[in-house]
């Protein structure tokens, strides 16, 4: 047996998940020398033992890592042998190159134990965490990751505490937010105006939740609104005071078992539903349930999520029956997650603020994710998955992207790493531009890393382009499609060219009109647009997006021309008799009427059409209504979808025969789901033709899809389904949503590519 000595390196996300603490435990058991500390990259320790003990502990911190942990690479080597005795964590080694932060995550099992167990002196007490689970990334003010960095700063840990934590033996060892009801954070119950209640908070809030009150809820990244879902008073009441929101509420359920009472639940379903990041799934709603008809109206599925901190265990357990849990937030503005803001923000709204003194320092909303093809797609990534970071398929300098103006994200690429932000919003006002430019400054300081490149949306007048410009560093405008197609492919780890359909509703193109129905061929460094959907005018601009039937006014006027108004069609009794000489007039010459090819605008249409939603009160809601009204339909043969090619070959579908034969079914009196089921085939067909066209002339047959409107189930699965059958592979978002939540990624890897400058080498 020979003495040896290793040095180690471990990369991934092996900060703030216990990983020090673990690796100390394994030294003890094998009886080894040396140490372990952070790094900026990771974790590095030296170990010193006989060769047999050290392969062990070697196999050992691969196979009994921290459930949190994410090992993405290890290098052994071996150094020369020290002789000393005993193992220890040292402090943190700040170095450039910047360690990965830890999402936020569930109670373990342990520790939910302890929770329930009457005699554990961390009986209900909500803030209850260990190095296996707990608030990370929403607490963490910088980095390395040690309690003064985190907003327990303000909280001295208690003699048992405090025992706890330097204890190697211990769950809690080094746990940085550890703490307990005597020197932890505490609840406080406040009334509608922000006044501290006396009494115990939990017991008065799952009192007035009994009696169908709103109450406040701070959660781990932000508050929540919780109301009774049963009680159809209270959810309205909820509903009257976020004054006419149709958009669906999610719900909190105690476990699975509850769930499948109210919707279908498959085992994946149910295991995305149980893990530790604890996201929003989307999921099929049961016929009859007993539900209030207003937390999802217009709509076949439930948003449902379990407990996800101890907070959220406690509330469940004491009600019967699942909760609304909907973002603490007025419409258009980020969810509420500075106190202060908070009553001022909700106190209309919540009777109760059940509230705490643990700060969030960064606000994360709920993710969620619903099931495509048996497979999970986000529709938006943020709480439990942030910051962990999508590998890039090569290295490249660093650049920051800051997505478009809708569902705004940040991606910040560190080497190989792409990281992308928390859920920033609709960048429409002062308060989520603050937002964004806040968390570009954090993500950059967790990081440790200086953006070299910008990148921002080529389109001009965005708030976000206004940031990246004004960022002082060298700026790539990227064509709005172009980022959603590449962020797909950098996802799948794609290089070289592919095809990419991008269905979206709007983005600005590379000739000033606004895109949004795409067939682009092309990679990273460039694409040709090889075809799209036929251009329709939006008559009045934004309007058009807020009032779907502006839409089927834009669709119907080819047809019928300055005698539109004379259809015996419902949809045009949404414009007054006065106002209709005025829109025959802009449709007419195109007055404040923009040209577009977005698909998204082409659903609008349709569903304004055949009467499924005139104007909307959220984004996409028009669509998503046709959608669930697809589901109720027949399939049957598509509509026809002629094109034409124009000029450098590339082919524009013509909707309007569709349109037609659709007023004509309306005429025959066919069932409006049969239409909606026929309409979204013709889609599907139409993009399997113009791909066989594109392939036929390039010989490529990798298709990506991306953009927004393949949130949309139906449609991607009839896509995907085509497209495959007819030899073609087929790649979908499963990292990053589909809608421009993900774009950011793909605007990254564009400019990264593009840059000519000297890849950085990595540091020693
Ligand atoms: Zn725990
Ligand atoms: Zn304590
Ligand atoms: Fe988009």
């Amino acid at each position: 047996m020979t003495t040896e000595r290793a040095s180690l390196e471990i990369d991934g996300i092996v900060q703030g998940v216990g990983f020090r603490p673990f690796v100390y435990r394994l030294a003890l058991r094998y009886g080894l020398a040396g140490w372990v500390r952070n790094t900026g990259q990771g974790v590095q320790l030296e170990a010193e033992g006989t060769d047999a003990d050290l392969r062990a502990f070697c196999r050992a911190l691969r196979k009994e890592a921290p459930p949190l942990a994410v090992i993405t690479a290890l290098r052994v080597e071996p150094v020369a042998v020290e002789g000393g005795s005993g193992f220890a964590i040292l402090g943190s080694a700040k170095s450039a190159g910047g360690g990965d932060v830890s999402p936020d995550c569930d109670v373990c099992d342990d520790c939910l134990a302890e929770l329930f167990d009457p005699v554990n002196r961390r009986h209900v007490y909500p803030f209850i965490n260990c190095t296996n689970c707990g608030p990370r990334y929403s607490i963490i003010t910088g980095i390395p990751y040690d309690r003064p960095a985190t907003t327990m700063a303000p909280f001295g840990m208690c003699e048992e505490c405090l025992a706890e934590y330097h204890d190697p033996l211990n769950r809690r060892f080094h746990a940085q937010p550890n703490a307990c009801p005597v020197c932890g954070p505490r609840l406080r119950l406040l009334d509608s105006s922000g006044v501290p209640l006396p009494g115990d908070p939990l017991a008065q809030a799952l009192h007035a939740l009994a009696q169908g009150e709103i109450v406040a809820v701070k959660g781990v990244g932000g508050y929540h609104l919780a109301v009774d879902a049963l009680s159809g008073e209270a959810v309205a009441k909820l509903r009257q005071r976020k004054k006419r929101d149709e958009k669906p509420f999610a719900m909190l359920a105690a476990g699975l078992d509850e769930v499948r009472s109210f919707a279908h639940c498959s085992e994946l379903e149910g295991r995305l539903l149980e893990g530790v990041e604890r996201p929003i799934v989307l999921l099929r709603k049961l016929p009859v349930n007993p539900v209030s008809k207003l937390v999802a109206p217009g709509n076949g599925w439930f948003g449902f999520m379990l407990p996800g901190n101890p907070l959220q265990h406690l509330l469940i357990r004491g009600v019967n029956g699942p909760l609304v849990m909907t973002s603490g937030n007025l419409s258009d503005e980020p969810i509420a997650y500075r106190d202060a803001e908070a009553v001022e923000m909700l106190s209309g709204i919540a009777d109760f603020f059940l509230s705490h003194d643990r700060e969030i320092h960064t606000r994360t909303d709920d993710s969620v994710i619903r099931l495509y093809r048996g497979e999970p797609l986000f529709l938006r990534r943020s709480r439990g998955y942030v910051p962990r970071a999508v590998l890039l398929p090569e290295r490249q300098v660093s650049v920051l992207a800051v997505g478009a103006e809708l569902k705004a994200t940040l991606c910040l690429t560190r080497g190989s790493q792409a990281f992308l932000s928390q859920h920033i919003g609709d960048l429409k006002n002062a308060a989520t531009l603050a937002s964004l430019e806040e968390s570009a400054v954090h993500l950059g300081r967790l990081l440790e890393v200086k953006p070299e490149l910008v990148a921002h949306d080529l389109h001009p007048d965005y708030l976000s382009t206004h940031f990246a410009q004004g960022l002082g560093l060298p700026c790539v405008a990227i064509q709005h499609h172009h980022a959603h197609m590449a962020s797909c492919m950098a996802e799948n780890g794609l290089d070289g060219e592919v095809i990419g359909v991008i269905l979206d509703g709007t983005g600005y193109g590379s000739d000033g009109t606004i895109w949004g129905g795409e067939f682009l061929l092309g990679g990273y460094h460039g694409f040709t647009r090889c075809g799209h959907f036929g251009q329709m005018r939006m008559p009045g601009g934004d309007a058009a997006v807020r009032e779907p039937y502006r839409m089927a006014l834009s669709a119907l006027y080819p047809l019928y021309g300055n005698a539109l108004f004379e259809q015996p069609l419902t949809v045009l009794s949404q414009v007054a008799e006065p106002d209709r000489p005025l829109f025959l007039k802009m449709l007419e010459r195109g007055i404040n009427s923009p040209l577009t090819s977005s698909c998204g605008r082409l659903f609008d249409a349709v569903s304004a059409l055949i009467g499924v939603r005139s104007r909307i009160s959220y984004e996409g809601q028009a669509a998503i209504e046709l959608e669930a009204l697809a589901e109720l339909g027949n399939s049957s043969a598509p509509y026809p979808y002629p094109y034409r090619v124009q000029g450098e070959g590339c082919r524009a579908i013509d909707f309007g025969p569709m349109i037609a034969a659709i007023c004509g079914d309306l005429a025959a009196g066919r069932g409006s789901a049969d239409i909606a089921r026929a309409f979204h085939q013709t889609v599907a067909s139409a993009v399997l033709e113009l791909c066989q066209g594109i392939r036929e002339g390039s010989g490529n047959d990798r298709v990506v899809l991306s953009g927004g409107v393949f949130q949309n189930r139906i449609l991607t699965e009839d896509v995907a389904k085509l497209l495959s059958g007819d030899g073609f592979d087929v790649y979908c978002h499963r990292l990053v949503p589909p809608n421009d939540g993900g774009l950011a990624l793909g605007q990254a890897v564009i400019a990264g590519r593009k840059s000519s400058q000297p890849q950085p080498q990595p540091q020693p």
